[in-house]
Order: C-alpha cells, then structure tokens, then sequence
C-alpha cells in the first residue's frame, strides 16, 4: 500500500530535519501573521532549532502585548535552512526583503489559508481555514510540540483578530475547536480581545469622524478614503486607520465596503469587505493583490481618486452581477 504524504507531513519532516529557520510575517501585519509566526517559532525553539521572526513592517501597537514580539525586525536571511512565509499569498507580501540569491539557498516554505495564494515556495501548504494560526497548530500538534501558554497566546490571537472574535462567515466548528484547545493550553480570551479591540488612541477618532463623514453609497458599494492631508489634519498615523473598512462593512445596505489609503509613496492601499454572496478577492487579484471572498485587498500605484474610481467601478460590478446570478438562474427554472 502506498503512503501518500501531506504537504503537512511534508512540512514537518523538513522541520524536525532543519536546524535554523527564518518566519517571515506579511508587510502590513495583522494579527494572524504575527501570531502565527511567533507561535511556530516557539513551537521550533522546543524543537532544538534556532528560529527568528521578520517582518518588513513594524508590529501594530495593539499586538505589543505577544510573547517575543519585541524580536521582529526587517531581517534577511543569513545561514538559515528553512525560510518560513506565514499568511501571505505571494512573494511581494514580504516586501523588499526578498533576495534570490539568499533565498535559493534555503527551503521555502509557505503555510497559507488565502485562496488566492500563487504557490511560490517550494513546499506550500495552503487550506481555506478561517486563520493561518489554525494550520499552525495543527502542525505543531503534529510534531508533538507541548503547547504552553506563549505559544497558545500568539495562536489564539491569529484566529481572533483574521475571524473578527469568531464573527465572519468562514468561522467554523473546527475554528472554534481550535480556540478551545489553545485556551485549555493557557491563553486568555479576554486579554486578547481587550488587547486588539479595546485600546483604541484618540488619533482613531480624529480620524475616523472626518472619513465616516465622507463615506459614500453607491450601488452597494460604501466606500471611504484616507489621504496624507486627513492624517495630518488629525494628527495621526496611517495605523489608526485599521479596522475602519470593517466597521463600513456593518452598514446594512452594504454589499460590499472599500478604504482607500494614500500612502505617500504613490500608491493607494485599498482594503475590501462584502456580505456574503459577493466576493471580493477576484477584484483584489486583478488589482495585483489578493485575500479571501469576504476580506481581500491590494496596493495600486497611482492617484487617490483615479485608483478609487477603478476599483470602485469594479466592485459595483461584482456587486451587480452577484445579485444578478440568482435572478437569471430563477428565470430559467420558470421557463423550463
Ligand atoms: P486588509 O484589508 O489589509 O485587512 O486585508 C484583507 C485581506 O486581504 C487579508 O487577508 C490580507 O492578507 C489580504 N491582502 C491585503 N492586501 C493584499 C495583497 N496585496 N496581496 C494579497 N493579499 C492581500
Ligand atoms: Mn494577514
Ligand atoms: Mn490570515
């Protein structure tokens, strides 16, 4: 009988074979790439390996409180054998610290959950969980690592923060088996979700009054911006802007809901939301970007208001043709 491996097993056996890994988190990070990493680099350092964390960009204000998270630094490899990529679905996630050449001499390794993922590692492991940090626990069960209350802290806040505290749609039975484990395992509920949800700086309301104010509605599509000349009137840093796209998308005529952030770089981030029924990841792929059908983005090179239109005209597209699909189908039942 043959034994076909997963690409889990695959995965772990590089692992328990590999002596020094570098864990890269995506530019921009969030909750789940972050948590993910230094949960699997606890997990490795139990293992006997040496294992440092990266990220192109610095760590959100609201994740300080993570265990080893003072460690992130926007490192390239050196002698590392393993160089793990955590929640990103391609390359350009980890920003400019990809280089060929130190690349090459490594295993690249990618543990994912987008389906937009453009499997660029050599060994990918990618599944439509709700959250990376549940494909990291599982492979950390898998290689028999004792979850201690770190580890178990950085996870369950990977699968908070990527589910909303268990409210989107992709929330699953397993999603909340996996957060049952990890609080047995030691983390707290309640300190992570004070943590991410609960600190928010009154930059944030400066700067969320004057976006809200502008927002419009326009054939199912609530949509904001933020531009340079916003943060400096309300004095605050582009990071106060996370969170507002999921606030936009609670509107009830909502279908779908788009921030659009000047970056001061010429480039404008755009994060999208939809209700269910409507997904948004095809147009953040064909923006260059990606993410899931509910939660997607992209960064486009390009003025404010011209990447704007674009974008805003494809998702009321999407939108459109989403509530047309239903009706069509039923037409044809009727003339049959
Ligand atoms: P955000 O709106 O930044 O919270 O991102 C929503 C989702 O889209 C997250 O899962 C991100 O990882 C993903 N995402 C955002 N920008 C990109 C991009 N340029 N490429 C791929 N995925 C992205
Ligand atoms: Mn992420
Ligand atoms: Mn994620």
């Amino acid at each position: 009988m043959q034994i076909t491996m997963t690409k889990r097993d695959e995965i772990a056996r590089a692992i328990r074979a590999g002596h020094r890994a570098l864990l890269f988190a995506h530019v921009m990070p969030d909750g789940d790439t972050i948590g993910s990493v230094l949960g699997l680099a606890w997990g490795l350092r139990q293992l006997g390996l040496v294992a440092r964390v990266a990220c192109a960009d610095p760590v959100p204000a609201e994740l300080h409180f993570l265990p080893g998270v003072d460690e992130f630094a926007p490192r390239r490899p050196s002698d590392e054998d393993l160089i793990m990529i955590l929640d990103a679905s391609d390359l350009s996630r980890i920003g400019d610290l990809y280089d060929q050449e130190r690349f090459a001499a490594a295993l690249l390794i990618n543990i994912d959950h987008h389906v937009t993922n453009t499997h660029f590692a050599d060994l990918t492991w990618i599944e439509p969980r709700a959250s990376t940090a549940e494909l990291i626990l599982d492979l950390l069960l898998q290689l028999d690592v004792r979850l201690d209350a770190d580890i178990a802290t950085c996870l369950l806040t990977g699968i908070v923060t990527d589910t909303r505290c268990f409210c989107t749609a992709n929330t699953e039975p397993a999603t909340l088996r996996a957060a049952i484990r990890l609080m047995d395992a030691g983390a707290s509920l309640a300190q992570i979700t004070d943590a991410v949800f609960s600190h928010r700086s009154m930059d944030v309301i400066r700067l969320w009054g004057p976006a809200l104010c502008r927002a419009v509605l326009s054939d199912g599509v609530l949509w904001t911006e933020i531009s340079q000349e916003m943060l400096r009137q309300a004095n605050a840093t582009l990071e106060a802007s996370n969170g507002l796209v999921n606030f936009l998308s609670t509107m009830h005529e909502a279908r779908a809901a788009a921030v659009f952030r000047e970056m001061g770089d010429g480039t404008v981030d755009v994060s999208l939301r939809s209700k269910p029924g409507i997904d948004v990841s095809g147009v953040a792929f064909a923006f260059g970007g990606g993410g899931h059908a509910q939660a997607a983005g992209c960064q486009v090179v390009g003025e404010l208001a011209e990447v704007r239109e674009r974008i805003v005209r494809a998702l009321q597209q999407e939108v459109r043709a989403s509530l047309e699909a239903p009706e069509r189908i039923r037409s044809v039942i009727e003339r049959l």
